[in-house]
């Protein structure tokens, strides 16, 4: 992929979190290691809502090769602890979304990370049951 996807231009550092047609800069990267990175959400659901991204162009998880399971992880690891110390949470969740009928917008890998306190209201729904 190309210009045209979001989240390979942020990978090619070259577009700020806000596509408001403002100058582009780089995302605050918060880390990254060779095939995965993550940034904050531009639309947070909490504070501190990020984005583990993968650096190259897979439309969805089931494209991700198995191969880059543990990179992944450790990014997903690595986010998470430095969102929980950032922002005073104490725990988290990992939410991915493949395919549209699931909620997924961005046809590029990534899962969200969603730091998360004791009471802080933001309720997680997994669907109808
Ligand atoms: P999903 O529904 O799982 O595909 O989620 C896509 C997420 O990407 C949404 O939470 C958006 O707010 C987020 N998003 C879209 N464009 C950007 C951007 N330029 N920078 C950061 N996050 C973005
Ligand atoms: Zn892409």
């Amino acid at each position: 992929m190309g210009e045209e996807c979001i989240f390979c231009r942020i990978a090619n550092g070259v577009l700020n979190g806000h596509d408001s047609g403002g100058p582009e800069i780089p995302s605050e990267k918060i880390y990254e290691n060779e095939n995965f990175f993550s940034v904050f959400d531009i639309a947070p659901q909490v504070e501190g809502h990020a984005l583990v991204i993968s650096k190259k162009h897979f439309e969805t998880t089931l494209d991700l090769p198995s191969s880059l399971g543990s990179e992944f992880l450790d990014c997903v690891k690595n986010t998470a602890l430095k969102l929980m110390k950032r922002f005073g949470a104490e725990g988290f969740n990992v939410v991915n979304n493949t395919f549209e009928c699931a909620g997924q917008v961005v046809n590029h890998f990534h899962v969200h990370i969603l730091p998360r306190k004791k009471g802080d209201g933001y309720f997680l729904s997994l669907g109808e049951k």
